[in-house]
């Protein structure tokens, strides 16, 4: 009991990933059929504890999107007399971000980490029910370019909310956005009007309940794991290292290539000698994969090894823990579609625009927290027709991408400070910042 009090949480996910995968494997090889019916209730019983695990992620997707999104907007456009600071900083977010998923999808489509894996699709039906999908594959693949246009504002965004996983998710992220800007214009003064209080404790209670979904993770992984095992048989291992490595380069060609160029060029700094420089936040970053508890270090690298001024790397760095995730977005968008390949489901090119678009709204939307990016991902699975039980083909491997695309987040924060700062030589350090951040917050 005290034992499996003491592991971490990463430890259980990957144990409840290798065991589902063993026995996955051997009821596999023993019954290759899949004809033994006393095979069926353990099936059924896996089968249940994944769709617990998910749907309880899934409850409170919509509250979590709506207030992390608006809090988000809100502070960035609020920016105190920042307004330059705060243009530049979203200008440069949503660049990064739509560059990032932009290599994630070109590496994925050239490399095809998921192909080849053969499964019997009836055997893998049991794994279905987790929610209906047909229905929003259909959605997601009969629209026009115009239709996808207007249907990003939603006629009724209760409704809309109401309708999230049959397609209209985006409609309900690209009004939060709007609603963020427009609380912004309203609340001139009040940094803690009752609206913002009951929108941060909607976001805290919502992370409360993905953490009690998470304790049940290792038995719903466990379930996923063993049902797509039991139907795959053993040959996606190979797949998953090759994800796995898939993620990796996108994260290295985003940090030398993309993040050095723009040093370089906006930021007026040796990227090296930068990049140097940062190299405690990186280990920092790595080993707790969430970008708020990496935020005091990343705070205090700006101020006294970057130079960076503090009414900037406040702003920048402490909204950007949470509204500015590249490695999110750029995992992300590998994910849905490597299990896109995995499935045998080809996206239309209108659906990789839709993972584009997703993925740069989720890299604002998503918690700077360990994990913080699991239920995003559900929700573009399903947009897009992928079945959202994939996703347990890939939380063995996801702490260690964890700790690689958070270290990732944070760099991009810092490199956006530079690129900010540079660009606004009027800012200068001060010792009484006109700014306040809540710098503990983790
Ligand atoms: N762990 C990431 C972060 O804190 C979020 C995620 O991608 O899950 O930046």
């Amino acid at each position: 009991m005290s034992f499996s009090k003491k592991l971490p949480q990463w430890a259980k996910l990957l144990i409840g990933f290798v065991l589902g995968l063993i026995f996955g494997l051997i009821a596999y090889y023993a019954f290759p059929q899949k004809t033994n019916s006393w095979m069926e209730p353990f099936v059924e019983v896996c089968k249940f504890a994944g769709m617990l695990f998910l749907r309880i992620i899934m409850a409170v997707v919509v509250p979590l999107i709506v207030s992390a999104l608006i809090l988000g907007v809100f502070e960035l456009a609020k920016g105190h007399g920042l307004g330059k600071v705060a243009g530049r900083s979203i200008g440069f977010t949503v660049l990064f971000s739509g560059l990032a998923v932009i290599i994630a999808l070109t590496l994925v489509n050239i490399l095809r980490p998921g192909n080849g894996v053969t499964f019997d699709k009836e055997a893998l039906a049991k794994n279905a029910g987790v929610i209906k999908i047909e229905q929003n594959a259909k959605v997601a693949s009969t629209k026009t370019w115009q239709d996808y246009i207007v249907d990003l504002i939603p006629q009724n965004p209760i409704d809309s909310a109401a309708n999230a996983f049959s397609g209209e998710i985006v409609a309900v992220m690209i009004f939060s956005l709007l609603f963020g800007y427009a609380l912004s214009l309203v609340i001139k003064n009040e940094e803690d009007h009752p609206i913002i209080k009951i929108l941060n404790a909607i976001f805290d209670a919502s992370l409360k309940v993905i953490e009690w979904a998470l304790k049940l993770a290792p038995f719903g992984i466990f379930g996923l794991v063993f049902n797509t095992t039991y139907s795959m048989g053993g040959g996606f291992l190979g797949n998953l290292a090759a994800y796995a490595g898939v993620v990796i380069a996108g994260l290295l060609i985003q940090q030398f290539i993309v993040y050095s160029s723009a040093l370089k060029i906006f930021g007026k700094v040796n990227p090296f000698a930068f990049m140097k420089k940062c190299r405690e936040v990186y280990i920092y970053a790595f080993s707790t994969a969430s970008s708020n508890a990496t935020l005091p270090v990343a705070l205090e690298t700006a101020d006294k090894k970057l130079n960076i001024p503090d009414k900037i790397s406040r702003f920048v760095l402490t909204i950007g823990a949470s509204a500015n995730q590249n490695g999110t977005a750029l995992f992300e968008g590998i994910t849905v579609l490597f299990v896109a390949q995995v499935y045998g489901i080809e996206l239309s090119l209108g659906n990789q625009l839709l993972v584009v678009l997703m993925s740069i709204l989720a890299g604002i939307g998503t918690a700077g927290v360990p994990g913080g990016s699991l239920p995003l991902i559900v929700v573009l699975m399903m947009q897009v027709g992928v079945p959202p039980e994939g996703i347990g083909l890939i939380l063995g491997v996801d702490r260690l991408l964890d700790m690689c695309r958070t270290t990732l987040n944070v760099s991009g924060d810092l490199v956006i400070a530079q690129c900010v700062s540079a660009g606004v030589p009027e800012i200068t350090n001060s010792n009484d910042a006109d700014i306040v951040m809540d710098v503990g917050a983790t």
